[in-house]
């Protein structure tokens, strides 16, 4: 439940953003216009840190208007622009680097038209498939329930026949996509951790238990599923407690057989303007940020960031691409950064 809310007046102009303005009057939620998200001025706090919290709480209802959409590797082929931004509080969090200084939730109302430019990039790409991922800038679970522009965007790749849809979510607000014609056409994945990652630095998010409750959900609705594994981190006891949280999972999906299971396998990395948002957001934090024990690489966006050295790397890799196939035999390990 955000508390405030500012409508583009474009926004207006279609069916989503109409209802939208229409529920959040009726709970009394406070509204306001503003002619582009960049002008948002009304959110309140005194320092850096409050302002952060607070932009947190408040939804932006806009138009999506750039037509391009970002290439996602190694996720999908494009990411797909529904939402941007997220209440979570995850310290490490990837956004603090690209929207650290707008951390505001933004929802797109014009979805079918997102939806035509991604069948303008199906057609080009066919007959090879071609996938789109839904959460590159976001967490969509946790507005879904507002914006249904998951569902919308899953019925709509069910009656492609050569684009694919998937989205991450530590959220469990997955009620209102259990009954939708996917057709196979979308993975639904599940980010997790081991408690102790879990523990210290992600707040405001879906418990554990929760996020695997929606877990045997969308896979009883016949949904592919996947979990992304991330960060992974190096602390003292790793083994032990990613071996348990792997335990966990499998004593959790027993019973149930998902149409195809896949696991990603992502390490922690940060980069120079997270670290310093991090540190002036959450200043209690205890995220592994010293630059002495990680290795330089340049990214995909013209920002470098740190990574876990060779060696560590490595020997987390050995120990995922053993650990998985003997809890999960029947899982694909798509990749791991
Ligand atoms: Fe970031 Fe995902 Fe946590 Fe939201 S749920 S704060 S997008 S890591």
């Amino acid at each position: 439940m955000p508390d405030r809310v500012y409508f583009e007046p474009d926004a207006l102009k279609y069916e989503l953003g109409e209802r939208l303005r229409g529920e959040f009057a009726a709970r009394g939620i406070p509204i306001f216009m503003t002619t582009s998200h960049n002008r948002v001025t009304k959110i309140p706090g005194d320092t850096r840190r409050e302002a952060f919290f607070a932009a947190k709480r408040t939804l932006v209802i806009g138009v999506r208007r750039s037509k391009d959409f970002q290439t996602s590797k190694p996720s999908a082929d494009y990411a797909l622009p529904l939402v941007t931004g997220c209440p979570g509080h995850c310290q490490y969090c990837y956004l603090n680097t690209s929207l650290g200084n707008k951390p505001y939730v933004r929802i797109y109302v014009n979805v079918n038209e997102i939806l035509a430019r991604a069948d303008r990039y199906i057609e080009k790409n066919a007959p090879k498939e071609t996938v789109f991922d839904g959460s590159c800038t976001s967490d969509p679970v946790v507005v879904e329930p507002w914006s249904g522009a998951l569902r919308t965007c899953i019925e709509h790749f069910a009656q492609t026949r050569y684009g694919r849809f998937r989205f991450v979510t530590k959220y469990d607000a997955v009620d209102g996509l259990l009954d939708a014609d996917h057709r196979g056409r979308t993975e639904i994945r599940f980010s997790i951790n081991s408690e102790y990652v879990i523990k210290n630095f992600e707040k405001a998010v879906a418990s554990l238990e929760r996020r695997l409750n929606a877990a045997r959900k969308v896979a009883e609705a016949g949904y592919p599923l996947g979990f992304l594994i991330g960060p992974i981190m190096e602390y003292e006891g790793w083994q032990a407690g990613y071996t348990k949280m792997l335990n966990d999972l499998a004593e959790r999906l027993s019973g149930i057989s998902p149409t195809s299971l896949t696991f990603e396998l992502v390490t922690h990395r940060f980069t120079p303007k997270a670290k310093r948002i991090i540190n002036e957001v959450y200043p209690q934090n205890r995220l592994p940020m010293d630059e002495q024990n990680r290795q330089w690489k340049w990214g995909q966006f013209g920002y470098g960031k740190y990574l876990y050295p060779k060696d560590t790397f490595e020997e987390l890799r050995d120990f995922f691409y053993r650990r998985i196939p003997a809890f999960f035999p029947q899982a694909h390990i798509l990749y791991m950064v």
